[in-house]
């Protein structure tokens, strides 16, 4: 009906043409993008959508460039299994706190802010590791600005170190270099820094563009340096955020507890959080009935960066699910119920990722300029080969970037990175695991497995010529 309305022809009409098209819809039915587009188009018209997000958008208002303060960076440990990345959160959270900062941090809350010596502040995700940074990406949430990948000086660069590395930069956040475990016998953070040269991440002493220390996360040592760096990183990302605002930011954590009923973890990202607020976050939302900080004391307020754990919602979300303030209780819920409907009608899926088949129709609309791919194969040299020529494919007008190459069979990790970063996934002689199967098709992601590099090549050649039929 809204449809019809739009284009101002009779309603019947409309469904006549969605059951020419196969499809059978009432007057109330919600059509999904591909629908409309095809409707739109035997009418004579062109749609155009305000938003990719089909679940109801906040407006959210522009800061005056001179309300614009300073905001702690937030900073994620990332790295192999076994070289550090616990170790280093623990170190930081038990002996940057500083005298005047009342209690330890006592409990996990998914997020912990610290103040330095030198008076500034940094807040770490309590959750180490690239899934978790990804997953949450996969939902829209970029919550981190920089990145910490620890290397332990006694071993190599590993599968999952060269994994966070493409992680971290696929999206697109700087990346600083920990070199762990200097106290052990054998440590060798030369060794580190060669392997990580070869791959393009030349550190700063060698000349290159990325900052790195050696540590131990043991005994602490280097740690303080570290931070420095982390913060001279965070001065040339000019990190702000105007904290007279109502609060928008990202839900870190949640779960139901037993005496408390819903708990969540939001990490601020603009604004400032007040006991008090109602909160939205995905589909569900409620009036803050206590919050508390990392250090497990009671709280009225948590400005830009901070974590706080909140008691009230009538729901978990899901990590990574962007919360709003809103006004009123009645808009909350009335957002929360729409999103909760559309979630229903159109399945989980609520964001669209590359096919293959797609692009051929994007490039026509002129929206698409990159093609992501990540290729997991059998042997190293075959990736290569394959990465290669499918870079060689680009365009002037698309782009070919190959975000993650590795040996071994498609992951869950593989598949989230790719729902983030709107890739798809050329398995060569390999095969996703039933986890990745599983997340592919919730995400729908596109997994092609080929057993020669030609067919790899010509599929992706024929695609962005805009000539590959769908899959029947
Ligand atoms: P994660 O899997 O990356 O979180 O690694 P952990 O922090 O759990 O560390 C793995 C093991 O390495 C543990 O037994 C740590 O005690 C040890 N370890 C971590 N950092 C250091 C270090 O700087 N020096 C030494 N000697 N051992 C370390």
């Amino acid at each position: 009906a809204d449809l019809a309305a739009m284009m101002n022809v009779p309603v019947n009409k409309v469904i006549g043409t969605c059951m020419n098209l196969g499809v059978m819809v009432s007057i109330n039915q919600r059509l999904d993008a591909e629908i409309i587009n095809m409707v739109a188009e035997e009418f004579g018209f062109k749609t155009e959508y305000e938003s990719a997000d089909v679940t109801e958008q906040i407006q959210e208002e522009e800061d005056d460039p001179k309300d614009l303060v300073q905001r702690p960076p937030v900073v994620t440990v990332m790295g192999h299994v076994d070289h550090g990345k616990t170790s280093l959160l623990d170190y930081i959270r038990k002996s940057n706190v500083i005298a005047g900062e009342a209690g330890g941090i006592t409990q996990h809350i998914g997020a912990y802010n610290v103040k330095l010596p030198n008076g500034r502040r940094i807040t770490f995700l309590d959750t180490p590791g690239h899934e978790a940074f990804t997953a949450m990406r996969a939902r829209g949430a970029k919550v981190t600005d920089i990145v910490i990948v620890i290397v332990a000086a006694d071993d190599a660069v590993m599968p999952q170190t060269v994994e966070a590395l493409n992680h971290a930069s696929a999206a697109g956040v700087p990346i600083v270099f920990a070199i762990n475990k200097i106290d052990k016998p054998g440590a060798n953070p030369d060794k580190i820094k060669e392997e990580l040269a070869n791959m393009n991440y030349l550190v700063e002493e060698w000349g290159g563009k990325y900052q790195s220390q050696d540590i131990s996360a043991k005994k602490g040592t280097g740690v303080p340096e570290l931070m420095e760096k982390v913060l001279l990183e965070a001065d040339l990302l000019d990190l702000k955020a105007n904290p007279n605002r109502k609060a928008t930011g990202s839900i870190i954590e949640s779960s139901l507890d037993k005496g408390r009923g819903y708990i969540a973890t939001v990490l601020v990202d603009n604004g400032t959080l007040r006991k008090g607020d109602i909160v939205l976050a995905g589909t569900h939302y409620g009036k803050i009935k206590a919050m508390f900080n990392e250090r497990n004391m009671p709280i009225t307020e948590a400005g830009p960066s901070s974590p706080a754990l909140i008691l009230g919602l009538n729901g978990a979300p899901t990590a990574g699910d962007k919360f709003n303030v809103m006004d009123t209780d009645q808009e909350a819920r009335q957002i929360a119920n729409k999103r909760e409907q559309l979630q229903r009608e159109l399945g989980l899926r609520t964001q669209k990722r590359v096919t293959l088949e797609d692009i051929g129709r994007r490039r026509a609309l002129g929206d698409f300029h990159e093609l992501n791919v990540i290729v997991k194969g059998d042997v190293d040299g075959s990736i290569e080969a394959l990465s290669d020529s499918l870079i060689k494919l680009s365009t002037p007008e698309v782009q070919v970037n190959v975000i993650h190459k590795a040996v071994g069979a498609i992951t869950e990790s593989d598949v989230i990175l790719a729902a983030a970063s709107d890739a798809y996934i050329i398995g060569f002689q390999v095969r996703p695991n039933a986890d990745a199967k599983r997340t592919a098709q919730q995400e729908g992601v596109d997994i092609r497995i080929y057993s020669i590099i030609y067919d790899a090549i010509e599929e992706v050649k024929q695609a962005m010529e805009g000539m590959l039929a769908p899959e029947i």
